[in-house]
């Protein structure tokens, strides 16, 4: 008998019937003899709903009263679950974040959670096998007693905090895919299904732009060592399908040296030429963004042959190119440079897999192979279990299709 997690998305409590489907997985999971916390996001669209009416609303609404609104459609989706598990003969109760409670910091819109108390869940585990149905998403600030909700996408994060305060074996994402792809199906026909990925994978991914998860929930499944496994609850609940197990890299029995291809349209480059070249001229380019939060991603400054010029590249998000560039060209004077040049139309293809730790050349391989494509690289960064290269939007496709065939990552 396991102790288990199991998150059901928006597309997967969309309405009854999806509710009802999705409860079938739980009721399967419950007569296998585990003890289940389930945790459920608002139907699909509710959301962004209740989102676009406080904006209607007041367009500088109270980010308390915001959360009282948009934590509702967890209510909704938490209370029929437990209703659907009981019409089935299920012993089930409902939980609002601040009933479990889940403590919260008072960040509105964006709260951390702080610490989670699941004594009486268990409890109610051991005493009468009850199911605990908890809205994700929510949780409650203790000193003020107000509703928080944990940003965009946080029912993810809900579930795995649950997850290490219940002790869970493992916490299960149920979504509408079957699980985390070496890249994106839409782009890569041969992209295939990982059956296993390391934490420290999974987040390069999800930082890097796969959608599956909220960054913040691998974050806290890597640091709370929670097994998270992504699958669909569109399977047959009866004989379900495997999916994608994301865990500690000691689990993981034949690692590749690239797992995953991962691309990142929303990349935006600034060039600067004939930057002064003296101490804290960086730091004249990177302050004014900073204070302004914007997030800078590639740096890459060339060593000036004459010793008294350079240049500078940098990547931003698109959306903040434009302000960025006006943002640089109001510290012209403190900068000091020739000329500014920027490109919108760029992309960001990155390759994944901590066995880069212990191979060498293996970004210098895809340097190869681009080159051989035709494909110019504008920029290129590295880590230790990543490479990314910035090339023209135009290229997208054929650059993360040649990738993933040159580390071995299509489908048969
Ligand atoms: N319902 C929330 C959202 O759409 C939380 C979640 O589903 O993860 O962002
Ligand atoms: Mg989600």
């Amino acid at each position: 008998m396991a102790r288990l997690v199991l998150k059901f998305g928006g597309t997967s409590v969309a309405n009854l019937d999806r509710i009802r489907a999705s409860a079938l997985h739980v009721k399967r999971e419950v007569e296998a003899g585990h003890d289940v916390a389930v945790v459920v996001s608002a139907m699909s669209g509710k959301t962004n709903e209740l989102v676009g009416w406080c904006r209607e609303a007041s367009p500088l609404h109270d980010a308390r009263e915001y959360d009282a609104v948009v934590a509702s459609g967890e209510q909704v989706t938490a209370g029929l679950m437990a209703i659907v598990l009981q019409s089935m003969g299920i012993t089930a109760r409902s939980w609002q974040g601040w009933q479990v409670p889940i403590l919260t910091s008072d960040q509105h819109g964006s709260a951390r959670v702080l610490g989670i108390d699941g004594a009486e869940l268990i409890r109610r585990f051991d005493e009468r096998k009850e199911v605990a149905v908890i809205a994700g998403f929510q949780g409650i600030h203790a000193e003020s007693g107000r509703i928080t909700t944990l940003g965009r996408g946080g029912s993810d994060t809900s579930a795995v905090v649950i997850a290490a305060a219940l002790k869970a074996d493992r916490c299960d994402i149920y979504t509408d895919v079957d699980g985390v792809y070496t890249t994106d199906p839409r782009v890569v026909a041969k992209a295939r299904r990982m059956d296993r990925v390391a934490f420290e994978e999974m987040l390069e991914m999800a930082s890097l732009g796969a959608k599956v998860l909220q960054v913040r929930s691998v974050e806290a499944a890597m640091v709370h060592r929670i097994k998270v496994f992504v699958r669909s609850s569109f399977d047959d609940p009866a004989a379900p399908a495997s999916g994608t197990l994301i865990c500690a890299e000691e689990d993981i029995m034949e690692q590749q040296i690239v797992t995953g291809i991962a691309f990142s349209r929303d990349e935006a480059q600034i060039t600067l030429r004939g930057v002064s070249d003296h101490p804290g001229v960086a730091a004249a380019i990177f302050g004014p963004l900073a204070d302004a939060a914007i997030n800078v991603d590639m740096i890459i400054q060339v060593v000036s042959d004459d010793t008294t010029t350079t240049d500078m590249t940098f990547t931003v998000p698109t959306a903040d190119y434009e302000r960025a560039r006006l943002i640089i060209e109001g510290a012209r004077a403190a900068i000091g440079f020739g000329s500014l040049q920027g490109a919108n139309d760029v992309v960001k293809v990155s390759a994944i897999g901590i066995g880069m730790r212990s191979h060498a050349g293996v970004a210098a391989r895809a340097f190869k192979a681009l080159a051989d494509k035709g494909i110019n690289i504008r920029a290129i960064t590295t880590s230790e279990i990543k490479f990314s290269v910035l090339i023209d939007a135009a290229y997208t496709e054929l650059a993360v299709r040649t990738l993933h065939t040159l580390y071995g990552l299509d489908r048969a």
